[in-house]
């Protein structure tokens, strides 16, 4: 059965129509869905019941139950929901100075295998809909009690394996009459399947790209990466500055650094002649800790000269704040998690 929380408002107007009651209902039912955030068709208290009962028939409708709470000692909070087949999908809410941030998870596990990632240890299940993308926000904020407005698609999954529901999510998260959530505070990060950044490129959207680099050579890539065996650096660099052009959207460039591998003088040098003449961003991550993975982080020094020489070479760096480690809720540890 279709999801009603992933169609548009004009979708839920025509399902109105078809259900036999003016497709003005459907515009309220949109505004139940996004803006009052209803967990069930009970909550809906405009709409006729007849209505109701026929929407039960024939639609599901999204809605994520809070599993567990993990609270950091940094204001960062790691969320366990549960999704309507008994999967599970793991959020993370982050209070930063300019606003809050959510980190939305694209799929429960993921099937690109990354070395040093956790959410890639038990491959993929399923790809999120659209309404369950967006049911990780509203239950937040409803948790919270804050707005949430800022968001990274960079949980677990790559989103682009989901392409089609994650541009339904950006359309829905910024759609004027339901959260209104601005497109330039959304990044969504790919570890570079290029055909689906050439197909995203195609939806002109407002949001920001970051790709996962993490090497400036295809050889070091690939023994991090699998993508990396699929796509070279050049073919993937080419398709960021096509949505570049595209979109007029500059990149952003990750890179976590791995102590002893990625992160000498040698490889900043390397990464700043690759990046060169690119109007980019990079964001430096020390590498977090899984403990089946067994890579290590970078020591602090050399992550700070792994910046300063991308900046004296024209690039800009930054080195993005750690956030929820304590509670395994940073970068590359959320995991898929059997409940059953
Ligand atoms: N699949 C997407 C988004 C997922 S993770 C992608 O690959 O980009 C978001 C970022 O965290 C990616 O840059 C990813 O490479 C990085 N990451 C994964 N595991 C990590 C870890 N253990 N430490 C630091 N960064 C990690």
């Amino acid at each position: 059965m279709t999801d009603l929380r992933s169609l548009t408002e004009a979708e839920l107007k025509t399902a109105a129509a078809d259900l036999g009651q003016p497709a003005y209902r459907g515009a309220q039912l949109f505004e139940w869905l996004h803006k009052k955030k209803i967990r069930d068709l009970d909550e809906a208290l405009n709409l006729p019941h007849a209505f109701k009962d026929a929407l039960r028939q024939h639609y599901s409708l999204s809605t994520l139950q809070l599993h567990t709470l993990q609270l950091s000692k940094d204001g960062t909070r790691k969320y366990l929901f549960l999704l309507p087949d008994g999967q599970a999908v793991e959020s993370v809410f982050m209070p930063y100075d300019y606003g809050h941030t959510v980190c939305v998870s694209s799929q429960v596990g993921c099937r690109m295998g990354c070395r040093f990632c956790a959410s890639t240890l038990n491959g993929l299940s399923r790809n999120l809909l659209p309404g369950e993308m967006l049911e990780q926000v509203y239950r937040i904020e409803e948790e919270t009690g804050e707005r949430v407005d800022h968001l990274v698609v960079m949980g677990m999954g790559e989103p682009l394996d989901n392409l089609e529901n994650l541009i339904r999510f950006i359309r829905l998260i910024s759609d004027p009459k339901g959260k209104n959530l601005s497109q330039r505070n959304i990044t969504v990060s790919t570890c570079g399947l290029v055909p689906q950044i050439a197909r995203l490129a195609e939806e002109k959207l407002g949001i920001t790209l970051a790709l996962s680099l993490h090497a400036p050579n295809d050889e070091l890539r690939r023994t991090m990466m699998p993508i990396a065996n699929r796509y070279t650096i050049a073919e993937t660099l080419a398709a960021c500055d096509a949505y570049f052009k595209k979109t007029g959207r500059r990149m952003s460039y990750e890179y976590s650094l791995v102590r002893g591998s990625n992160d000498s003088e040698e490889m900043a040098l390397a990464l700043a002649k690759l990046l060169k003449g690119r109007n980019c961003h990079v964001n430096l991550i020390p590498v977090n800790p899984v403990t089946e993975r067994g890579f290590e982080a970078s020591f602090d020094a050399a992550v700070l000269r792994f910046q300063k020489t991308l900046e004296k070479n024209g690039i800009n760096a930054t080195i993005r704040k750690k956030m929820g480690a304590d509670i395994d809720g940073a970068c590359g540890q959320l995991r898929r998690r059997l409940l059953q």
